[in-house]
């Protein structure tokens, strides 16, 4: 027999359904295929830099199948429709009598997958899907009523509760085939996708990597993390985003590293501070499966559709390139550029500046990080996106409008983060670095700082209006 595995977003050994379940018949002849389609992810808005920490993972995976006795084979194709194409024909040419492969949640993978499926059986060739990157299947955590939840506690109670009955086991990694000598892994095709260097001490990138930083975080800084998660000068979260977004670590290992090293993690409020994030991360992607159209740029909320968005290129350039006049806005926007990765809580800041104080539609921004994220996952970004544009489930209410300057005066006291990224602002103290201009003119200095591009008063009251403008139109 020959198993085929169809890696996506599941780039590691360890932990992986799909391979597993391959290598389960001692007897079978393994081979792993991945192909990139770069229309597909140009269509996604997928990072640059995102797409070389794919690939570059790739490689290391490649190596480790290696010695493993499996042979890992690459194809670029155009898009979604040509990867099922695609795949019937390596199958015809390999002789594949099965393909495993572990779920995505997405509305376009999954029509894909749809069709993979029936094009394949077409050839005798039996498929085996698995829910791979959740802690439990979209559609397994349900009200009373057997619908899924449109409120997070009660969700995440539910989640922990079904939890306590059951972890959802890791799998281990596959050993080495029978008689299968160290083999010469085929060449990785180029992508044809443009490709971005990354910071590669900040995420390096491999399995072995993942999972010692995971390591490393559940034995001291989780318990410090309800404390530190709010403040981005501090290193106080896991920055594990961009292996769980490609799936070199999975989330059962995350969970089970942390009950490993806090055995009541469950119970346990500090820690559940951390669970409660990976809790996060699967509601998004359940509800992407409840609730399909929300892949197609379409709020939850459907009355927030009438509200009047702005067309504003120059304050959205602004904006991207971190130029609003606003300290804590702009350092988090040139963290975002530069690192491909920003903190969460200034995730939720500079959604909030561009939806609620510029009045420009949420799904700029949106696409605007997806284009700059090494963690680009369309679930949670989709999700944090509609949660700060307050046209999401269990959303921010759309008259809770961040005050950006107290924000920063609130989570980066010192300005400690903000000098970090803002050098022009080095030199202003601590107390007045959130308005720099004010100081500025009280000392008769100039500064190599853009004035705020809004007044937040004035904006916010814009917002309102077009909010309950919007509202009443329904
Ligand atoms: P930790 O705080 O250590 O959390 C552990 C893990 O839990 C994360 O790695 C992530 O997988 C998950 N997680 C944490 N917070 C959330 C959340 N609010 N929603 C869903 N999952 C969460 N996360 C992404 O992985 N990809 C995205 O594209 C993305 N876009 C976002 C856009 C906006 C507007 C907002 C507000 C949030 C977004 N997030 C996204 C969620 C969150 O900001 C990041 O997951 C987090 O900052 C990653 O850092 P970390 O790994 O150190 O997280």
């Amino acid at each position: 027999t020959t198993n085929l595995v169809w890696l996506r977003s599941d780039l590691r050994v360890s932990d992986n359904m799909a391979l597993y379940a391959a290598c389960r018949d001692e007897q079978a002849q393994v081979m792993v295929l991945f192909m990139a389609t770069p229309e597909q992810w140009r269509q996604h808005e997928m990072a640059p830099r995102q797409a070389q920490f794919i690939y570059d993972n790739l490689r290391l995976l490649q190596a480790d199948l290696a010695g493993r006795g499996i042979p890992l084979y690459t194809l670029t194709c155009d898009d979604f429709a040509a990867s099922v194409e695609q795949l019937r024909q390596f199958c015809q040419q390999q002789h594949v009598d099965r393909v495993f492969y572990n779920y995505q949640y997405e509305i376009n993978e999954r029509q894909r997958d749809a069709a993979a499926e029936k094009s394949l059986s077409e050839q005798g060739i039996v498929c085996q899907g698995f829910d791979d990157s959740v802690l439990l299947p979209p559609g397994s955590v349900l009200t009373g009523n057997r619908e899924m939840y449109k409120v997070f506690t009660p969700f995440s109670r539910a989640f922990v509760k079904r939890l306590q009955q059951g972890l959802p086991e890791c799998v281990p990694a596959p050993r080495a085939r029978q008689n299968a000598p160290r083999i010469q892994q085929p060449e990785l095709t180029p992508f044809g996708y443009p490709l971005a260097p990354y910071d590669d001490a900040l995420f390096p990138p491999g399995e072995a990597a993942a999972i010692a930083r995971l390591r490393a975080f559940c034995q001291q800084p989780v318990t410090a993390y309800h404390q530190d998660r709010d403040f981005p000068a501090k290193q106080g979260t896991s920055l594990l985003s961009a292996y769980l977004a490609t799936g070199i670590l999975s989330p059962r290992q995350c969970l089970h590293r942390l009950l490993r090293e806090h055995p009541n993690g469950l119970e346990d409020e500090r820690c559940f501070v951390w669970l409660n994030e990976l809790i996060w991360r699967e509601f998004y992607r359940h509800v992407l499966v409840a609730w399909p159209h929300l892949c197609k740029s379409h709020p939850f909320i459907s009355w927030t559709n009438h509200v009047v968005w702005r067309s504003d290129p120059q304050q959205l350039l602004a904006w991207q390139q971190g130029k609003t006049g606003y300290p804590i806005v702009d350092a988090a926007m040139r963290q975002l550029n530069t690192l491909g990765w920003m903190h969460n809580r200034l995730r939720m800041i500079t959604a909030s500046f561009l939806v609620k104080d510029l009045l420009i539609d949420w799904r700029e921004g949106e696409r605007y990080f997806m284009s700059q994220l090494i963690d680009g996952d369309l679930a949670a970004n989709n999700g944090g996106w509609q949660w700060a544009a307050s046209s999401g489930m269990d959303a921010a209410p759309y008259f809770r409008i961040f005050n950006p300057t107290t924000q920063g005066e609130r989570f980066d006291k010192q300005g400690e983060f903000i000098r970090y990224w803002l050098p022009e602002l080095r030199h202003v103290p601590d107390a007045e670095i959130h308005q720099p201009h004010d100081w500025a003119k009280k000392n008769q200095q100039k500064l190599d700082y853009p004035l705020p591009i809004v007044d937040h008063k004035q904006a916010r009251n814009r917002t309102l209006g077009a909010f309950d403008a919007a509202r009443k139109e329904t």
